[in-house]
């Protein structure tokens, strides 16, 4: 079954309201199978809303719209679709005893302008609104159904909830199951895991596969859609096993749990301890580790060094090195984990100093180089990630990561 979401209102276009409604739909209606080909976004304007109808009858089997079915000439969502199907504006009595019901439950008589909520296109349905005063509407058309919903997101998913789904379950059936596997690949540029999942891209339709840009990570994303969830897990197996063979330990994690979480787990079990050296992301990476309740059994603590001074007098890094490499290099990543582990007594410490921009980059160090230590029982060892964005994507990205090298 495909659908196409209709979003209606001028403030949209102008970008005043932030269209949420488009997105929590499209989860809802994903989530019950539905496969949501075209979103469209149009002002209040008659003749631009009728041929974005007409244009959605043609290509969908459902139509949900949202927004414009409150009482004022302006919201013309109703009138507009029964012009668009050829069908007269009529009176509703059921949709009336709806508005009615509302105004009784306030205590109040029904306004003259809140009738119009009761002019509906003609064979119309009416969709309860377990909130405000508008109906939702349905009006089957040949093949096509719409479904007119209220602009106010309480509204609309009161409605979508109590009607709508229960709406498109008799006239529709069940849709199947749809179901993801997403992991966090770290470690890799987007490119370079483009290329090694392009078969998989390529051929993509079901299960069908995404990359997706995160904080410090790439998440993979493969989706089925089955009659069953037994049936989506079968489709998805073979493509879970080339990601895990393909990109081995990059796969940092199952995206259902974060990576504070992954490598705090390993700690706990391992009974070990950690500290943290922090420069560029000043606090970051001990704000992530903290996340966790419970992490007070393992996160000893940490310091932020963020001038050399600190680095030289609390962590022990000797000033002739950071004289020598820079603060940014891979001597005094190494030199800081190691002042951290002894400063807090830790089994591990880590410790990042990079430039975060977006001034102080050079050719040798551009903007985004962070330098990462990481030290424990085995010795200690450096690694570099070159991070793109703004200040504050290249800090988050840097903790992220920090955690990512200590859990690998
Ligand atoms: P009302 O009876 O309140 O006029 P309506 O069904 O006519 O309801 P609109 O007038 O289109 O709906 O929108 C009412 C309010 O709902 C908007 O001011 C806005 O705050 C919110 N809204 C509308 N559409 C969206 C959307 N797509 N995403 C998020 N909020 C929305
Ligand atoms: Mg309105």
């Amino acid at each position: 079954m495909i659908v196409e979401l209709i979003s209606t209102g001028s403030e949209l276009l102008l970008g005043d309201t932030v269209n949420t409604n488009v997105s929590w739909l499209a989860q809802e209606l994903n989530k019950l199978g539905y496969t949501i080909a075209h979103q469209s976004v149009v002002g209040d304007n008659p003749k631009r809303m009728a041929e974005v109808f007409q244009l959605a009858s043609t290509r969908a089997d459902i139509v949900i719209s949202t927004g414009g079915l409150g009482p004022t000439q302006g919201d013309i969502t109703r009138n507009v679709l029964a012009d668009s199907i050829g069908r007269p504006i009529v009176f509703n009595q059921e949709a009336m005893d709806e508005v009615k019901h509302f105004f009784d439950r306030v205590k109040r008589t029904v306004p003259d302008a809140s009738r119009r909520e009761a002019e509906l296109p003609e064979g119309a349905n009416v969709l309860h609104n377990p909130v405000g005063v508008a109906p939702g509407v349905v009006v089957e058309d040949g093949d096509t159904t719409y479904i007119l919903l209220p602009g106010p997101p309480g509204e609309m998913k009161g409605m979508f909830h109590d009607s709508v789904v229960p709406y498109l379950m008799s006239r529709f059936g069940s849709q199947g199951v749809v179901t993801s596997y997403r992991y966090g690949i770290y470690d890799i540029r987007e490119i370079d895991l483009e290329n090694t999942l392009m078969d998989l891209i390529k051929n993509q339709s079901n299960p069908t596969i995404a990359l997706l840009i995160k904080k410090g990570y790439i998440e993979v994303r493969i989706t089925a859609k089955a009659d069953t969830l037994e049936a989506a897990h079968e489709l998805l197996n073979p493509w879970d096993a080339i990601v895990r063979d393909r990109l081995g330990a990059r796969v940092g994690r199952d995206l259902t749990v974060s990576m504070e979480e992954t490598l705090g787990h390993v700690l706990l079990e391992d009974h070990s301890t950690i500290s943290t050296a922090e420069s560029c992301t000043s606090g970051l990476v001990g704000k992530l580790l903290t996340n966790v309740s419970g992490s007070s059994e393992y996160y000893m603590g940490g310091v932020i060094s963020y001038s050399n001074d600190v680095k030289h007098r609390v962590l022990g890094v000797p000033q002739d090195m950071l004289d020598t490499y820079g603060a940014v290099s891979e001597q005094v990543a190494k030199a800081m984990a190691e002042g951290a582990r002894t400063v807090g007594q830790t089994t591990y410490a880590v410790s990042t100093t990079g430039i975060a921009g977006p001034g102080g980059g050079s050719p040798e160090k551009p903007v985004g180089l962070v330098w990462f230590g990481v030290t424990g029982p085995h010795g200690t060892v450096a690694h570099k990630a070159n991070l793109i964005g703004n200040r504050e994507d290249i800090r988050q990205s840097a903790a992220e990561l920090a955690l990512y090298y200590v859990y690998t």
